[in-house]
């Protein structure tokens, strides 16, 4: 077995970010990062982004707005950064509170600054192969891992479980799609998919987004597979000073010894997700100032 190591990865791209963004005439890349209200996980994530974005050299654009937010206020938010030339990209950290609705929010950042690529325009041009869109960061992050860790998937079956708009379809049309580095064999599971422990038996490469604490067990896996972790489940532990441990979908005590390779929590698919944002909003920069 070899573990995937997505710390060391996200590190060498962020050590080739920080070379490309140096390398700028004028002004560095800005990416601003909206955090509705003060849900834990999302002011770890956005912490990181923001503390990773800095080492890189991207202005960080950090708006907080209370959880009480309307939609329209949040709306008028969105539209002013749209309008704004000296943000290159914008992300809207999930999830929103309730009253909120996501897509909604999504689809109201200008395509040109969409970095999260969640929108209609982006996630259209990942269906249709077209590279000049943004690409959303975890499931780029993922393929970029795959690609790194020398796993080719020409021909190859995949078996995705999850089907989420943020990670499951999108990592399923990229590895489907029809260029080097991807055209493999795609298989979507989900809540409702029958016999699911026998699909993922048939994978070459197994992607987990399923958002259960070590739902894949090693009655899932076929030996030799590549199997790619997304979760992050919060699970009570009494011996951290935290009072919980970070786990994956993955039961990594049991999967880890027959798989070929495989991404750990923490430390596997997260820091790539961070990364991945950064390279966007590269693009977003460069697209927006021919540079
Ligand atoms: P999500 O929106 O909740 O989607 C979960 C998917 O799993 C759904 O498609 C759901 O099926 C499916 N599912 C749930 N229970 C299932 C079951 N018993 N059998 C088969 N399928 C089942 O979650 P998400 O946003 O994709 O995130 C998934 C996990 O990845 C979470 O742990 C999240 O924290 C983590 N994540 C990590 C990163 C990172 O950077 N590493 C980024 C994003 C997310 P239905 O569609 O039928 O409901």
């Amino acid at each position: 077995m070899e573990l995937i190591d997505g710390n060391r990865i996200a590190a060498e791209i962020v050590s080739d970010l920080r070379a490309e963004v140096a390398a700028l005439p004028g002004r560095p890349p800005c990416l601003a990062l909206v955090r509705v209200g003060d849900d834990p996980a999302s002011v770890s994530y956005v912490k990181n982004k923001e503390k990773t974005a800095a080492a890189i050299g991207i202005a960080g654009r950090i708006l907080l707005p209370p959880a009480t937010i309307s939609s329209d206020e949040l709306f008028a938010l969105i539209d002013q950064l749209n309008g704004d030339p000296a943000v290159d990209g914008i992300l809207v950290q999930s999830p929103l509170p309730p009253h909120l609705d996501e897509l909604a929010v999504f689809r109201r950042i200008a395509p040109a600054k969409d970095v999260d690529g969640l929108g209609t325009v982006n996630l259209g041009k990942l269906a249709q192969d077209d590279d000049t869109g943004f690409v959303s960061c975890t499931p780029a992050g993922i393929m970029e891992l795959l690609a790194r860790s020398g796993v080719r998937l020409a021909g190859r079956h995949v078996v995705v479980i999850g089907r989420s708009l943020l990670v499951g379809k999108p990592v399923a049309l990229l590895a489907l799609q029809k260029r080097a580095g991807a055209n493999a064999t795609v298989t979507v599971c989900h809540s409702q998919t029958r016999g699911l422990p026998a699909l993922a038996r048939q994978a070459d490469v197994l992607i987990a987004a399923i958002g259960r604490a070590e739902f894949v067990t090693a009655d899932m896996v076929k030996p030799g597979a590549v199997v790619i972790d997304v979760g992050i489940n919060r699970v009570a532990d009494p011996t951290r000073k935290a009072g919980y441990r970070l786990v994956g979908d993955v039961h990594f005590p049991s999967v880890a010894p027959l798989a070929g390779k495989i991404t750990p929590v923490p430390g596997g698919v997260g820091p790539m997700t961070v990364a991945m944002l950064m390279k966007n909003t590269l693009k977003a920069y460069r697209q927006q100032h021919g540079a």
